[in-house]
């Protein structure tokens, strides 16, 4: 007879970024009995991180509409059109609903939410909180009201190391201290893989969590090959390597200068198209930066962001700052549908941990705290329907599938999958000890053409035959290098 679980839940959420906070507290107002399981702080995930907001159609003049053709025209083609509809049309009642949930975004004299401009959009439509302070104050608030919730429990500090599987179906997952938590449904909110790359805006826990979990325990994974560079982080500064300036402060016209002071591309244009143009500026350059000059906007705007620069020795309001590309955002991960559901019965994916398709080749700026919000409601919803668990398990896994990758790892990675890659590179990354390592040379390899964020040097051209093609790695098998396929998902 295998052991008692230690816990049992209906819905078990690992992770308390803004993805799992909200799936969390959506359950609970549902109904359910809900275990939130979270490694790290509050100030630790990159909902906390996050600066510039949540985009939403709010405006007179915007619409849902408007919002799919810019999330799809930054998509490059690849922008599963039914997931991003999703988001499109149920982020403005997402934003409500924080609204009610206490959330404070900034407001104009009259009560109206002020809305940011953002690269890649037609229209303003990002929500903001104490200007570019919008993560902290969103998980802040969301993780008062969950501790605050009688049909919550939060084990914190707290690691998951495995997805508990019985005859195919998740029925919970494993701590790293031994704890077995069964659950009806198990939602994986671990957050993305940027900090898998050496040169990165992301807290050092976005190693792929949540990507290692669910594959480790037979999930899908997809699109891995697509990564967001960020165009403006700090570089060159010790202590701030990689803090990230946000966009908006473009939006309110901070400009991009090369080594000559002068300008060298649109700084609202797509953020693949800015991050290659300083990329490549600072190839033609030899230097490790180029500066962004925000002498002309207003520092009370942008409070954190100028406080941070100001510890470090900077001061945005008489100096240009040495930035450059990092490592930001990951639009792949584990596969899911439409409501988080993964190809393994029983386990759900939300925010960055998942890939639904919506974001394409290249996330819209601002769409991914959207996504966490309404895809984490709607994971929720689904994790509720899941049926009763069987009267016996089978044993809870022992050992951990969560390798935490070496300083090796992460330069390979920001060496061969990069802004700028070729076969040669990736055929490496194959080989690496990493397991997620692999799988993104394998999905990175398989996709020969240029697309979205990155460049392959070998296929500088976009092939159109592969537009709404999404790379598939299937489960892993064994320590052989995984199959990459591809499949054709709804435009
Ligand atoms: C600097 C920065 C600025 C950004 N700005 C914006 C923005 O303005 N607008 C926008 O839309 N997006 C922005 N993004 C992206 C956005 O913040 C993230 O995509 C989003 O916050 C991800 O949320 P999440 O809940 O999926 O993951 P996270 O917020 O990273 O949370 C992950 C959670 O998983 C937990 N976890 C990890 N491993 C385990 C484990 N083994 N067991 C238990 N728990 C675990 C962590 O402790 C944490 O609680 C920004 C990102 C960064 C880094």
């Amino acid at each position: 007879m295998p052991p008692a679980p230690d816990a049992h839940t209906d819905v078990l959420v690992v992770g308390a970024g803004a993805a799992g906070l909200y799936a969390a507290l959506r359950a609970a107002r549902d109904g359910a009995r809900v275990t939130v399981i979270s490694a790290t702080p509050l100030a630790e995930t990159a909902s906390y991180w996050a600066q510039g907001g949540v985009a939403a159609a709010l405006a007179v003049d915007d619409s849902a509409a408007a919002h799919l053709a810019d999330t799809e025209r930054a998509g490059r083609g690849l922008v599963r059109r039914s997931a991003a509809d999703v988001l499109c049309r149920e982020a403005p009642d997402a934003v409500s609903d924080l609204e009610s949930l206490g959330v404070v975004f900034d407001a104009d004299r009259h009560g109206r939410l002020v809305l940011g401009l953002e690269g890649g959009h037609t229209h303003r439509r990002v929500v903001h909180a104490g200007g570019s302070a919008t993560g902290r104050r969103l998980v802040r608030q969301l993780s008062a009201k969950l501790v605050a919730h009688p049909a919550v429990t939060v084990m914190e500090p707290t690691r998951a190391s495995a997805v508990w599987t019985s005859e195919g179906r998740c029925v919970g997952a494993v701590t790293e201290d031994g704890q077995a938590v069964a659950a009806r449904a198990t939602i994986l909110a671990c957050g993305g893989s940027a900090a898998l790359w050496s040169r990165t805006t992301n807290p050092p826990g976005s190693v792929g969590v949540g990507a290692q979990l669910a594959y480790a325990a037979g999930a899908d994974l997809a699109d891995l090959e697509f990564v967001q560079f960020h165009p403006t982080a700090v570089a060159g500064i010790p202590g701030r390597e990689g803090f990230l300036v946000t966009e908006a402060i473009r939006g309110e016209g901070a400009l991009l200068l090369d080594g000559r002071g002068e300008r060298f591309v649109k700084e609202l244009a797509p953020r693949d198209e800015v991050a290659l143009a300083v990329w490549r500026t600072m190839k033609e350059e030899g230097t490790d930066h180029v500066l962004l000059d925000m002498r002309e906007v207003d520092p009370g705007g942008f409070p954190n962001v100028v406080g941070a620069l100001r510890e470090s020795g900077l001061d945005p309001a008489t100096t240009p700052i040495p930035v450059s590309p990092a490592c930001h955002y990951t639009m792949g991960g584990v596969a899911c549908d439409l409501h988080g559901a993964t190809s393994v019965p029983g386990l759900y994916v939300v925010g960055e941990t998942a890939c639904t398709g919506l974001h394409g080749a290249n996330r819209l700026a601002s769409n991914s705290l959207a996504e966490c919000i309404v895809f984490g409601g709607r994971a929720a919803r689904a994790a509720l329907d899941a049926p009763a668990l069987p009267g016996s398990l089978d044993p809870a896994p022992a050992g951990s599938a969560v390798i935490p990758p070496s300083r090796e790892t992460r330069e390979a990675l920001w060496r061969h999958a990069g802004l700028e890659r070729d076969a040669e590179g990736l055929h490496a990354l194959r080989d690496d000890p990493h397991p997620l390592a692999r799988a993104i040379g394998a999905a990175a390899l398989s996709r020969e053409e240029s697309r979205g964020a990155h460049r392959r040097l070998d296929h500088p051209e976009l092939d159109p035959t592969l537009d709404a093609v999404h790379t598939v790695v299937g489960p892993l098998e064994g320590s052989a290098p995984p199959p990459a396929h591809h499949e054709r998902w709804d435009g």
